[in-house]
């Protein structure tokens, strides 16, 4: 697959649609801008790689609506070489996005299939986050405490093992709610027992489910 002028135009017109829908913070913007987003497509739907919507990835999954990964990331105000923590790594693309703003990225996938194809996806790409295969309730504690942490997909709540994993000072994005419709919701750690919640609109994602899938 190759990357072309016509893709990058195609880019920086969702980058300026971005901007209009309210992305301000320049390092996300640009980091829209430079990744690839029809390299994470189905083939059936890479001529629209660059509408700013949803679209299915297989196993019963979707690849996120640019605005929305625009606006978990702007969310969470990632730093270079941060630790970030993602739950749902699906086709991969919020991954290569959060590794152009320079952050060290762990990625769990409960299903198998899409685990395998965004790990020779992001590689292929030359982005190396560490992947896990796994039940991303549970986090990854042993590579902890986190500075930030991103659920791609509808919690019921915010799994409290998650925020243990989070250090002080730490955010946590997640949409919160159930099937119909969540709330996306910002957690930040102030202190070892004390947990900061803000809401931020509804949005529609598929559901953070328990346990692993082959
Ligand atoms: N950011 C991804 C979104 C993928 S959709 C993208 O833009 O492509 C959400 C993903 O979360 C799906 O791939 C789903 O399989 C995964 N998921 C759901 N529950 C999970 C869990 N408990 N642990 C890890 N991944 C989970």
């Amino acid at each position: 697959m190759q990357d072309t002028y016509r893709h990058k135009g195609l880019r920086r017109n969702l980058v300026d649609e971005l901007k209009l829908k309210g992305i301000s913070d320049q390092k996300v913007l640009d980091a829209i801008y430079a990744v690839p987003r029809h390299f994470f497509m189905d083939s059936g739907f890479i001529n629209f790689a660059y509408k700013d919507s949803a679209f299915p990835i297989g196993a019963g999954q979707t690849i996120s609506q640019p605005y929305t990964v625009a606006f978990q990331t702007q969310l969470l105000t990632i730093q270079p070489l941060e630790k970030v923590l993602e739950i749902g790594t699906g086709s991969g693309y919020q991954t290569a996005v959060l590794m152009e703003m320079g952050a060290k990225v762990y990625t769990i996938e409960r299903q198998k299939e899409l685990y395998i194809k965004a790990k020779a996806q992001l590689e292929a790409m030359g982005y190396h986050p560490h992947f896990f295969y796994g039940d991303g309730y549970l986090g990854m504690p042993s590579y902890g405490p986190y500075s930030k942490i991103i659920i791609t997909a509808g919690a019921p709540e915010i799994p409290a093992m998650l925020i243990e994993q989070l250090q002080i000072g730490g955010k946590l994005i997640s949409p919160v709610g159930d099937k119909l419709g969540q709330v996306m919701t910002l957690a930040e750690k102030v202190s070892e027992t004390e947990t900061i919640i803000t809401q931020h609109g509804n949005f529609i994602f598929v559901p953070l489910l328990k346990g692993t899938k082959q």
